[in-house]
């Protein structure tokens, strides 16, 4: 690879980012933005609008986005046909300098703007907006144009006297991105890949990350994106966009990243309208996780209880790759555990605003009360006991403590369904039933999304990654679950986690391409017979 990662700035007090930052999110928080649908490079506006608020202060809003109904997919479909000629034929060194230009303008002087809307938009601390909305998406920007030509590049081979090749093709029809509230650079890759490869889309991002959509928007539009090659129309309730989008006959496919569930219901919505289509849709989705750490008596407990508070508590657990149970063995159990306990009671939880905290609230009040559900019911259950955390309150942004529990088995309800928020739930196992403990991390639960193991001894090591070869499609070894980086840690998970098409890697572009393979003849045949059908006096006396 020629590409790099962006590097982590570091927003170290009197840094001239630290400044820049400091002066958007003062910016952001004094204006009310209007958040208009994009169509065919239209700013379009509509009869209902929707409140962004902030997480860590409900009370505060940043501004109100036009909310789309079916007659705006319907427009939006429209314009992404209407794009697509002009923007599948031209080449894919011009699609890519858009990209690569977005990417320097996020790298320069777009990243204040963007990682401000993050935190404030989606309650993101600094660190966290740097590594999703900066950093990550402009390694996908920058990433995917170097998979394209590995793509492109990849040709036949010839035999004498005629040429192969395989023409890169867009797929007949949209693409239809539907995104997650939990990451920008999700957000931005899942409509932006799809184009890369010559495709127009419409996109319906989260209705709870809509302000930095709209500024994602504003950055490819700076970028020189043409007018209808992406259309963004969000809204509050996403079924009567989904349900025009997917009995459209020109929906070529989903990039879709989100929860198992509607995942589900969206596969079933395609099975039902497939003869309506005029080919097979693709279908990616990247879903829900139970994310583990599985200790082994040889782990190293710094490491470990470090991996844990990191892995399960950044960005309130709201991360698809969040730690979310561990299994730790009854000879390290009470050393683990004690750190744990103490190092979590020192968590500083508070405003985005408020550099020096390690966390902020969450999502929003429906997130808070599935959450606070799952800690209600971990206070009630004979199965469960919190030793850490446990509270909540929404008075005034919606906050969780970090908690953690101790589950008495490895299928107990919070060992065992996702949470997406800032619990993590232990097991105790006895050392000498690990076999027995490695088969249940396995099959406890439905998803096969990322895990971590921690060991020391190599033969161990060995063992536990060989037994966990399905549980997950992202391992690690001695490392926290999260933070994976484009182009080092390709990313997506099988099971109920999603088609594993591994985004970050050039697995996932090849989803949006429709080769066309050509061969030509220089000197083609002028006469049908083969040598063998010559006439032989031989064949004939048989
Ligand atoms: P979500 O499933 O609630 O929403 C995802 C998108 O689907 C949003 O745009 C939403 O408006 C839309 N949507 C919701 N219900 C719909 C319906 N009935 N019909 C059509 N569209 C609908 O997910 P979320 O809360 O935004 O994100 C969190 C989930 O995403 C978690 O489950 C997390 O694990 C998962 N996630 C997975 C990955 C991954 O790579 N595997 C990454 C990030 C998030």
């Amino acid at each position: 690879m020629i590409t790099v990662n962006e590097p982590i700035l570091e927003y170290r007090p009197g840094s001239a980012e630290r400044k820049a930052l400091r002066a958007e999110l003062k910016a952001l928080q004094s204006q009310s933005i209007d958040m208009p649908l994009r169509i065919g490079g239209k700013k379009v506006s509509s009869k209902r609008t929707y409140k962004c608020h902030v997480p860590h202060d409900h009370a505060k809003i940043l501004g109100e986005f036009h909310c789309a109904d079916a007659e705006h997919a319907h427009a939006a479909i429209e314009a992404a046909g209407a794009a697509h000629e002009e923007w599948s034929n031209m080449s894919l060194e011009d699609r890519s300098q858009i990209f690569l230009k977005a990417a320097d303008l996020l790298a320069g002087p777009w990243r204040a703007k963007i990682n401000a809307a993050t935190m404030l938009g989606q309650g993101k601390t600094v660190h966290q907006a740097e590594i999703d909305s900066a950093c990550e998406l402009i390694d996908f920007l920058r990433f995917n144009v170097e998979f394209a030509r590995q793509i492109y590049d990849n040709q036949p081979i010839s035999s004498p006297g005629c040429l192969n090749r395989s023409q890169y093709r867009s797929l007949e029809g949209f693409v239809f991105s539907l995104t997650p509230f939990n990451f920008t650079a999700i957000a931005g890759n899942l409509c932006a890949t799809p184009t890369l490869m010559g495709n127009t889309v419409v996109w319906k991002p989260s209705e709870r990350s809509v302000l930095s959509a709209h500024f994602i928007m504003d950055l490819f539009e700076e970028a020189g994106l043409p007018p209808g090659v992406i259309n963004m129309i969000p809204s509050d309730i996403p079924e009567p966009i989904s349900n025009v989008v997917l009995s459209h006959p020109d929906f070529a496919g989903i990039n879709f990243t989100g929860s198992t569930r509607v995942f589900q219901i969206l596969w079933q919505q395609i099975s039902d309208n497939l003869s309506n289509y005029k080919g097979y849709p693709k279908i990616v989705g990247e879903t829900g996780g139970k994310d583990f750490i599985f200790a082994h008596s040889s782990a190293n407990i710094d490491e470990l209880v470090t991996a844990l508070i990191r892995g399960s508590f950044e960005y309130q657990g709201q991360k698809c790759s969040a730690a979310s149970r561990a299994f730790i063995p009854s000879s390290i159990w009470e050393r683990v555990t004690e750190k744990l306990v103490q190092q979590v009671s020192t968590i500083k939880i508070g405003p985005v605003t408020d550099f020096s905290n390690f966390m902020t609230a969450v999502i929003d009040k429906r997130s808070f009360d599935t959450i606070a559900g799952y800690i209600d019911y971990a206070k009630k259950s004979d199965d469960h006991e919190i030793i850490a955390g446990g509270s909540y309150d929404d008075t005034k942004g919606y906050f969780v403590q970090p908690t953690v529990v101790v589950a008495s088995s490895p299928t107990t309800k919070l060992m065992t369904e996702e949470i997406f928020g800032p619990v993590l739930t232990l097991h105790r196992y006895e050392d000498d039933d690990i076999d027995a403990t490695l088969k249940a991390c396995d099959s406890a639960s439905p998803y096969g999304l990322i895990g971590a193991i921690f060991a020391k001894d190599r033969r161990v090591i060995c063992d536990l990654s060989d037994r966990l070869t399905h549980t997950a499609g992202n391992f690690y070894i001695n490392d926290k679950p999260t933070g994976a980086v484009v182009g080092q840690q390709p990313f997506g998970g099988g099971r109920a986690s999603g088609t594993n098409d591994k985004a970050g890697s050039l697995w996932s572009l090849i989803r949006w391409t429709n080769p066309r393979t050509i061969k030509e003849t220089f000197v083609p045949a002028t006469d049908y017979h083969y040598p063998s059908m010559e006439h032989d006096e031989t064949d004939l006396k048989l």
